[in-house]
């Protein structure tokens, strides 16, 4: 096939790896904007099947979900669950920041949505299709979008031409779900003979919340993780986090201790393959952001190809243009991950100070912007800063 011939904007072959959020939005902007498209979705798992629980937006996000897409904008901010307050816990004290804005949303229920949308729209889902030879597929399309996560197959086939760097973090974490309700982004702080843990909670529907809880390497080896069974360490867990959950269990979705990979690539694309999402990049789950960025990515990835007569010209636009932008978000991504990878040093701190440190550990949000979401709080911390250092 003349590839050039096909590279009218009305009609492109396209395979995507991967039915997460950066594969199904993709399909579904391409194919609203052109139904002669013909895409194809490989997804390895079951419609219904899928890791973690839910995941947290800004209120910035949804703006762009809503320009981009107003069907599935609408059904998504349905389901939402909203709030706009920090709540952090340390010595069993709870102090709240407000004026942020987050909503919550289960995983599930987001990949339904995208799913219906992609399907009502005449994308070709194809689930329980493992994709092992990622070559047989680019040749047999224009486009070949790599949205196939942050193991992804692709990066790793084609890795002299993407070039990417893979930066395994020392922290453990691990993502449970339970049904004690945090209203609100709820960050606790809990320690033992074995160390601190540090568990980033959030309401995401009527019966649900989503429990990570991250330690770092001495804490987990101190409490033997590496020889318990899963349900040994779920009651290990309910046990430190006891005040917090209020006698609720912690649900397990396949759920297993993991090390945060921060994952980069030097090059985005080469000849038609592009990578996408937490394949091409990730953000530490401490700022709730790698959904939003793969929704994202492929709003931008959309608006290089919409008008686009040959494929390179259009990826080197994404490449440019979308580089700089993800750069910034794993940079915060990235302090805001060493902060959890030292919080031990921060336990002495009182927990007005705490909350303070956590507000402003990405550098992003200053003490006048705190002053502004939120005045009570500030005149507190200055009201405690005035009053000594902590011990
Ligand atoms: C603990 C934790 C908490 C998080 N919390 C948040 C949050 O609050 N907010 C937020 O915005 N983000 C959050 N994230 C990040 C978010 O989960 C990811 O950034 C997001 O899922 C990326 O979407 P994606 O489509 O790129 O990849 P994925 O969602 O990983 O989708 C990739 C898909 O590709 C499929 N696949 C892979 N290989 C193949 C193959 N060879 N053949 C066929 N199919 C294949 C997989 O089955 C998968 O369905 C969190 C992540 C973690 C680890």
């Amino acid at each position: 096939m003349d590839r050039q011939e096909c590279l009218s904007p009305f009609l492109m072959r396209i395979n995507i790896i991967g039915g997460g959020p950066a594969g199904l939005y993709f399909a579904i902007l391409m194919k609203q904007a052109s139904p002669a498209h013909q895409i194809t979705v490989y997804e390895r798992n079951g419609p219904d099947d899928t890791f973690g629980w839910g995941v947290v937006f800004s209120g910035r996000t949804l703006a762009n979900l809503r320009a981009a897409d107003a069907e599935s904008h609408a059904e998504i901010t349905h389901a939402f669950a909203a709030w706009d307050n920090v709540d952090v816990v340390h010595r069993d004290e709870k102090i709240s920041v407000h004026g942020n804005s987050f909503s919550g949303i289960a995983r599930l229920e987001l990949l339904k949505i995208l799913q219906r949308r992609s399907e009502q729209l005449g994308v070709d889902l194809r689930f329980r299709t493992e994709v092992p030879e990622v070559e047989a597929l680019r040749t047999d399309c224009d486009l070949l979008l790599a949205a196939d996560g942050v193991n992804s197959t692709a990066r790793r086939e084609y890795t002299n031409q993407f070039q990417p760097t893979l930066d395994v973090r020392p922290n453990r974490y691990i993502w449970y779900g339970t049904n004690q309700l945090f209203h609100g982004l709820t960050l606790t702080f809990r320690e033992n003979e074995a160390g601190v843990f540090a568990a980033h909670s959030y309401k995401f529907n009527q019966t649900t919340s989503t429990f990570i809880i991250e330690c770092d390497q001495e804490t987990w080896a101190n409490a033997g993780f590496a020889t318990l069974s899963d349900s040994d360490t779920r009651g290990y867990l309910e046990r430190v986090f006891a005040a917090d959950l209020d006698q609720q269990p912690l649900l397990s979705n396949n759920s297993k201790w993991l090390n945060f990979l921060v994952v980069k690539n030097q090059k985005w694309f080469f000849e038609n393959v592009v990578l996408l999402g937490d394949a091409l990049h990730t953000a530490h789950f401490s700022i709730g952001s790698g959904t939003k960025l793969a929704l994202e990515d492929a709003i931008a990835l959309f608006e290089c190809l919409r008008d686009a007569r040959d494929i390179t010209p259009a990826l080197a636009q994404f490449e440019t243009t979308r580089q700089p932008v993800i750069a910034a978000y794993q940079a915060a991504a990235c302090d805001s991950m060493r902060w959890f990878e030292q919080a031990r040093d921060f336990m002495h701190l009182r927990p007005i100070e705490l909350a303070y440190a956590l507000m402003t550990r990405s550098g992003r949000v200053s003490h006048e912007d705190l002053r502004r979401r939120d005045p009570g709080f500030i005149e507190r911390y200055e009201q405690e800063q005035r009053a000594g250092p902590s011990s």
